[in-house]
């Protein structure tokens, strides 16, 4: 079936219809467009999704989506950015 409105999952999204087409290649690649952004905390060791960044161009760090532009469902994972090492490791993130 068919889905229309991203849901958050332990930690993954399942993208709706819009944001699954708009979201190719790899999650770092030097492109502009929607790139998803994982999360890899070290001290559980376990990956995560964070959201969805938006890029203007392929030289763009990018800025991170509250909500979807396609289904408008809130798509940040925001209780690990009230963790301050988690904030870090975004930050570190945004510049690779
Ligand atoms: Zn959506």
């Amino acid at each position: 079936m068919a889905k229309d409105k991203c849901e958050l999952k332990n930690g993954w999204y399942n993208w709706c219809n819009g944001m699954k087409k708009s979201l190719e290649g790899e999650a770092n690649a030097k492109r502009k467009g929607f790139i998803q952004v994982n999360l890899f905390n070290f001290k559980k060791g376990t990956e995560s999704c964070l959201g969805v960044a938006y890029k203007k161009s392929m030289h763009d760090k990018g800025i991170m989506l509250n909500y979807c532009p396609f289904c408008s469902q809130i798509i940040l994972n925001t209780p690990k950015l009230k963790d301050k090492n988690t904030r870090k490791e975004l930050e570190e993130r945004k510049k690779e």
